[in-house]
């Protein structure tokens, strides 16, 4: 009985985001995973229905259900994309953390929030392999990781199927996205990517994983290698969007 609150103290459960306490309400819970309190949680605006079955695009129709978009209508897309929640606010703050500060220890948080979000699609997508997007060899000795890779190990456990890692490869070097627009964006990362072994991918249903999806121009370049791959499906998920105004 007297273990809970020893723990708590030998241990305290903090926040990720705000590292505020999380109490616990009986002796014997244990914190409530993924470690974000419930006023952090609060401020993160999670994505569901109505969105594009496709692309995951949220956006209003009048009774509220899933449609495809204009976009997905007129050109339909390989793959189906689903995000688990809007970035800003706390979420954009924790993935900033968890690429760009070092924190590899948030891959844990993020990959549950996306897992818990998202479970329902990813039951119904059939992954039979989680490949995460890649990064350049040059940009992955910057960094010392690859934060796709990561949550992409978090979703595997979870799901109980295997990574594969090394397979889909950025076989060209690119200038990063930001401050790029939607259209330069799609030029600066076409043919940037490629699979080293085909066979080993052909016939799968391939769960695509990436942090952030800003325009999808990176997932959609993944996307192009893996179809050359004879891949049977993507199913494509990241864990924010970043939604355009
Ligand atoms: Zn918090
Ligand atoms: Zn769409």
């Amino acid at each position: 009985m007297l273990l809970r609150p020893l723990l708590d103290l030998l241990f305290p459960p903090l926040c990720h985001a705000c590292k505020g306490y999380i109490p616990i309400k009986g002796a014997e819970e244990t914190p409530p995973q993924p470690f974000i309190c419930a006023d952090c949680l609060g401020k993160i605006s999670f994505l569901s229905s109505p969105l594009c079955t496709c692309c995951g695009a949220p956006f209003a129709t009048a009774n509220g259900v899933d449609h495809t978009c204009g976009a997905c209508l007129s050109h339909p897309p390989f793959h189906t994309c689903r995000s688990a929640a809007v970035l800003a606010g706390p979420l954009q703050e924790l993935i900033h953390r968890f690429k760009y500060g070092g924190k590899m220890h948030l891959a844990n948080p993020l990959g549950l929030l996306a897992f818990q979000r998202l479970e329902q699609f990813l039951g119904e997508a059939g992954g039979e392999c989680v490949v995460p997007v890649p990064l350049h060899r040059k940009r992955l000795r910057q960094r010392g990781y690859n934060q796709s890779q990561l949550i992409g190990e978090v979703l595997g456990k979870k799901l109980r199927v295997p990574q594969v890692v090394g397979n889909l490869r950025r076989v060209r070097w690119t200038d990063p996205q930001t401050g790029l627009d939607a259209g330069d964006r799609v030029t600066n990362v076409k043919g940037a990517f490629a699979v080293r072994d085909p066979k080993a991918l052909a016939g799968k249903r391939v769960l695509l994983v990436d942090d952030v999806f800003t325009t999808g121009s990176t997932l959609a370049a993944c996307v192009d290698a893996l179809r050359d791959a004879d891949v049977a499906a993507v199913l494509a998920v990241t864990v924010a969007r970043g939604l355009q105004q």
